[in-house]
């Protein structure tokens, strides 16, 4: 079986590289060849690593490689069964997509798209095939990560879904039914916590007492600051405002202390400095 996944960044080489990994035909579409390169230069460095550590052997990992193929054109999802978008999170960027895939791939063909919270029945009504259009959310990094959202739109039927998560089960995925609102299921339940890590931080907690609080009383193996910083406290903070918009609620009031770490340029471990401070090479300094 043929899968296409549209998207070669952080996201879709490594949905890509799952795929393969699981024993299908993939191809991996992007229009930036820089992109394709790199996406492949990342997983043969990868699978080098593996043979080196003996955890394949050398005919594995042509094996898996050769599955994998590179493409810079929309046209080659033609023959796949199962379509994984993986572009940047921009309603009319994926729209557009969606069009240009529904216009190129087979009448049967399944396509799933990885947003990590725009609507599905939106980007599903760029297409005359919404019935076979749904939400499938994956975690970075994608061939590590167990669990798939999955996120059913509107129109999406039940031979979609089923198929889909039959799908899921054979890359190693388990599956949970996310409801199509703002954070769907992880990030509605994580980030309002980190949220409110960043209140207690507000009103004089210690950092590092709140982080422990939560890896010790709690058994979290990193402590919700921590996972801010990690993160970056921007993209945090995007999300929890897009809670706030979403579900017009006073419950999901973005922290007003994460609002002055980003306009100081304190966006964590990407920058030298979040809850805590990080040297050149992204090690915490105590
Ligand atoms: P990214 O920027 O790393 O990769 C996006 C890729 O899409 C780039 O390689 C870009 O060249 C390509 N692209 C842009 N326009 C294109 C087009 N017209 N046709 C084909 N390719 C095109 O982004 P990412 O982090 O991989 O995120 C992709 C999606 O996955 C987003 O919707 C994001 O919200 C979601 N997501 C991200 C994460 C994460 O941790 N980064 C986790 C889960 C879901």
């Amino acid at each position: 079986m043929k899968v296409a996944v549209v998207g070669a960044g952080l996201m879709g080489s490594g949905i890509a590289q799952t795929f393969a990994q699981a024993g299908y035909e993939v191809v991996n579409i992007d229009t930036f060849a820089s992109a394709l390169e790199k996406a492949k230069a990342n997983v043969d460095k990868l699978f080098d690593k593996k043979v080196a550590k003996g955890k394949i052997t050398e005919e594995q990992k042509k094996e898996i490689l050769g599955r994998l193929n590179y493409s810079g054109t929309i046209e080659d999802v033609k023959g796949a069964e199962l379509v994984v978008e993986a572009v940047p999170e921009k309603i009319d960027l994926k729209k557009t997509i969606f069009a240009a895939i529904d216009e190129q791939a087979d009448p049967d063909t399944i396509i799933v798209s990885n947003t990590s919270g725009l609507s599905i029945s939106e980007i599903a009504s760029a297409t005359k095939r919404s019935n076979k259009v749904m939400g499938a959310h994956f975690f970075y990094p994608a061939p590590v990560m167990k669990l798939l959202e999955l996120i059913r739109g509107i129109d999406t039927d039940d031979a979609t879904y089923n198929k889909v998560k039959e799908i899921a089960g054979t890359i190693g995925k388990t599956t949970v039914d996310a409801p199509e609102l703002p954070g769907f299921m992880v990030n509605r339940i994580l980030v309002p916590m980190q949220n409110e890590a960043a209140f207690m931080v507000m009103e004089g907690c210690d950092p590092t007492d709140v982080d422990n609080a939560m890896k010790l009383g709690c058994n979290f193996p990193m402590g919700p600051l921590e996972l801010t910083d990690f993160v970056g406290v921007d993209i945090m903070l995007g999300t929890m405002k897009g809670l706030y918009s979403g579900f017009c609620d006073s419950k999901y009031r973005p922290c007003p202390l994460l609002e002055n770490m980003v306009k100081a340029g304190h966006l964590g471990k990407k920058s030298g400095q979040g809850f805590y401070k990080y040297d050149e090479n992204g090690n915490k300094i105590d």
